[in-house]
């Protein structure tokens, strides 16, 4: 990430208001994601992440539930309202956090994109630092 946010919080929540969380730490690897399980957890053609170190991430209210979609990663989302939150690699010290959970989130650009090859034909995302 450019610039220097230190110590920056980055507020966030789901769509019920059930869960509210802060993070404190640096963001780092912005990115879109149009994988074919990001499409089907979001219901959306693509799901932009940024990573926060884990231990930095608070929450104020509520308490995700998880879903294990692969052997070593669990996605966290809202038992209540369904919002996707984030994916915990196993071990991981960073947690992959979705953009869109953030209410904050102008200064969060993705810098890169994962599985374009399973973006749907009619999609064209311009993204500043993608360009
Ligand atoms: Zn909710
Ligand atoms: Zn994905």
């Amino acid at each position: 990430m450019k610039g220097s946010r230190f110590m920056k919080k980055y507020k966030g929540k789901c769509l019920c208001g059930y869960i509210n969380f802060v993070l404190s730490g640096d963001p780092s690897d912005p990115h879109l994601c149009y994988c074919h399980m990001c499409q089907s957890w979001s219901g959306a053609p693509v799901v932009g992440w940024v990573n926060f170190p884990v231990s930095s991430l608070k929450y104020e209210s509520g308490e995700p539930a998880l879903y294990r979609s692969s052997r070593r990663v669990q996605r966290g989302f809202c038992p209540r309202c369904g919002s996707a939150l984030f994916a915990l690699n196993d071990g991981s010290k960073n947690i992959c956090m979705v953009i869109s959970a953030l209410s904050d989130k102008e200064d969060i650009v993705p810098e890169f994109e994962s599985f374009k090859e399973s973006s749907p034909s009619w999609l064209k995302i311009s993204v500043k630092a993608l360009r």
